[in-house]
């Protein structure tokens, strides 16, 4: 079974990749256009797409880090900066369902369980 679903996936890379990146460039599009309307909850103002691109550089050097401190590691970790507010540094999470911003933390706090 887990032998025919390596197959699939190789099989279907070709399809799969170019598709991973068509939906990347949709939600990073999503993400821009949600980032140019959100009043940020805290200051006030407008996100823009400086909010996403400091986003992005973070998550980029946090990703860099982690490689550095981790080399063997072969998981993933799920994003959850997706805009930092240019003018007071508050952290935005992406909600995908209600397509706008939740500060970082209540979107972290969503995927504990009550019990935590
Ligand atoms: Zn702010």
């Amino acid at each position: 079974m887990i032998a025919a679903m390596a197959v699939v996936t190789v099989v279907f890379l070709p399809v799969l990749i170019p598709m991973a990146v068509v939906l990347t460039a949709v939600g990073k599009r999503r993400i821009r256009k949600a980032a140019r309307s959100f009043a940020c909850v805290v200051c006030g103002s407008r996100l823009g797409g400086v909010a996403v691109k400091l986003a992005d550089d973070a998550v980029a050097g946090q990703a860099r880090q982690w490689r550095r401190d981790h080399p063997y590691a072969r998981y993933r970790m799920v994003r959850t900066l997706h805009a930092i507010c240019p003018a007071c540094g508050t952290r935005y999470a992406y909600d995908e369902t209600d397509r706008t911003f939740l500060r970082e933390e209540e979107f972290i706090a969503r995927f504990r369980s009550p019990s935590q």
